[in-house]
């Protein structure tokens, strides 16, 4: 019998009462692994209350202590860093080491968390009048709730509920259904870090648990990260029912190539960060913008690129895995003849790719299309494979204008001998995470995870200090001890004795 996925649900990692049994399939060979239950509207609602009552209690625990917890979690997460990786790869294909750098990312995350003391120190001032100070408090919000994608398992998760739950609140999240078993293995091992049993709640399903969660009056904030409609969904509906909101989402990432890069390292990087991890990746470069006499790395680049090979995890040659389904596979290969039919050049075309012994997998090779223009759809939309769009521009003024002119704006990079290049790209471009000839430039966790534009909805980002601010409140209190009061006081002793 297939093994059902558990709800993380009052403390317990239980088998959901559902009728509602969602196939979770080894994107290599689409055999199901194992099957997520789309949780019940009561169990959903349980696990709400429950975390509610776990807040009264955990809002008490003295940061010091809440740091210990998280210092034994990483400190766990770190055993198991290999098992973990084990995990991520057969629930969505990754090659093994990079289903190891979605575990690493995450634990990076929780190492974050355990600094929460020094994080949630408030403000002070002396003498705001006479005789009268003011000081802020950090105080958490309740219960918060985070919905997550398939692409990271691990390093998602570990954005939210660490942070969340070190600054003092509870927290329910409810994982992609394509990859829910690594959540809730990261979940058991926070159980056995010592975490309070019902800190933390893990329920599973699809729109309808996430608008339940979205709409329940006692979640006081959402995080989500996923595509685009969803995440305008979600900010919207969380809005409107007045939660705090944070909604990371699609991207359309370019590289700005100057003349004077280095060719070699130009195409290095650019191979592995827009194939790698079959394209799956929000920060993935997806469009090559070559500047002036740039343009003659692209042979090389094709040459590199025509070289890599898809592979199933087990072997360690294999440059990355499937997409996570064969919708998703055939979405990309909708762009790929989307791309040739509106004028693209198609250099390389991985549509019809195979893998030796898993003739099932969702496999989509290489892509590569030279004479992209801002009109066509495949640069228009994020297409999420394995698919690198390049496109010409005379001056860096121009490459700025076309990266401006984009309606996303999560990452962006910039390969440059010049310092003066360098700094006019980062100055005026307006994405919000940018490489100077690094080409995935994203912040570790003391910075913030900080897409812009059309990559994200809300105020205050992942991870770092605004993560911080996004979980909690800050009181302010303005006090006044008259000395007159301090006299009577020791009178007062005085007498009594
Ligand atoms: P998705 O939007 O399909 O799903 C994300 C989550 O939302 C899942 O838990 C899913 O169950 C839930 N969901 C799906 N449809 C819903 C609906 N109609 N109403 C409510 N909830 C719904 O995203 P995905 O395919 O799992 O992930 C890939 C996407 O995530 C890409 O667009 C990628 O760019 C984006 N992403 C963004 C970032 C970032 O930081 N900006 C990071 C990782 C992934």
């Amino acid at each position: 019998m297939t093994r059902k996925v558990p709800l993380l649900l009052e403390g317990e990692f239980r088998q959901s009462a559902t009728q509602d049994w969602i196939d979770v399939t080894d994107p290599t060979s689409q055999q199901v692994i194992w099957q997520a239950p789309a949780a019940t509207e009561d169990e959903v609602n349980r696990a709400v209350a429950a975390a509610k009552a776990a807040f009264e209690e955990w809002r008490e625990v003295p940061t010091p202590e809440r740091a210990r917890l998280m210092l034994r979690y990483q400190h766990l997460l770190k055993e198991h860093h290999d098992e973990l990786g084990e995990l991520v790869s057969q629930e969505t294909g990754k090659t093994v080491a990079d289903a190891k750098g979605d575990v690493w990312r995450g634990i990076e995350v929780v190492e974050q968390a355990a600094n929460v003391s020094a994080l949630m120190m408030g403000e002070t001032v002396e003498n705001v009048a006479r005789g009268v100070d003011t000081h802020s408090w950090i105080q958490p919000l309740g219960v918060c709730a985070g919905i997550t994608p398939f692409n990271f398992p691990a390093m998602i998760p570990l954005w939210m509920y660490p942070m969340a739950i070190a600054c003092g609140n509870a927290f329910v999240l409810k994982p992609s259904e394509q990859d829910p078993m690594t959540p809730v293995r990261l979940a058991e091992l926070f159980i056995e870090a010592g975490a309070p049993k019902n800190l933390l709640q893990v329920i599973h399903g699809r729109k309808e648990q996430v608008d339940q969660l979205i709409t329940h009056p006692d979640v006081k904030a959402v995080s989500f990260v996923g595509s685009v409609p969803v995440g305008q969904h979600i900010y919207r509906t969380a809005t409107d029912n007045m939660k705090r909101a944070q909604c990371f989402a699609g991207a359309k990432n370019h590289m700005v190539i100057m003349p004077d890069a280095n060719p070699k390292s130009v195409v290095n990087q650019l191979v592995g960060a827009s194939v790698g991890a079959a394209g799956q990746r929000c920060m993935a470069i997806s469009v090559a913008v070559f500047v002036g006499s740039a343009k003659d790395m692209i042979p090389d680049l094709h040459k590199a690129l025509a070289a890599v090979n898809p592979g199933h995890y087990s072997n360690t040659d294999a440059a990355y895995g499937p997409q996570i389904s064969p919708q998703a596979k055939q979405r990309v290969l909708k762009f790929i003849e989307a791309g040739k039919k509106e004028g693209a050049e198609c250099l390389l075309d991985g549509s019809d790719c195979s893998v030796a012994d898993y003739p099932d997998g969702n496999w989509v090779g290489p892509t590569l299309f030279r004479g992209v223009t801002p009109e066509m759809s495949i640069y228009k939309e994020e297409i999420f494979g394995p698919v690198l769009c390049c496109a010409e521009v005379e001056t860096l003024a121009d490459a700025i204008e076309l990266v401006n002119n984009n309606p996303y704006g999560n990452g962006t990079s910039i390969f440059t001998n010049s310092g003066a290049a360098a700094r006019k790209y980062q100055h005026e471009v307006e994405v919000g995470q940018v490489g100077i000839n690094i080409p995935i430039p994203v912040p570790l966790p003391f910075f913030s995870f900080t897409g812009w534009k059309g990559s994200f909805y809300g105020d205050l980002h992942a991870y770092g200090k605004q993560a911080v601010r996004f979980y909690t409140e800050t009181k302010t209190v303005t006090s006044r001890w008259p000395e007159e009061d301090l006299v009577a006081e020791a009178n007062m002793t005085i007498t009594l004795k």
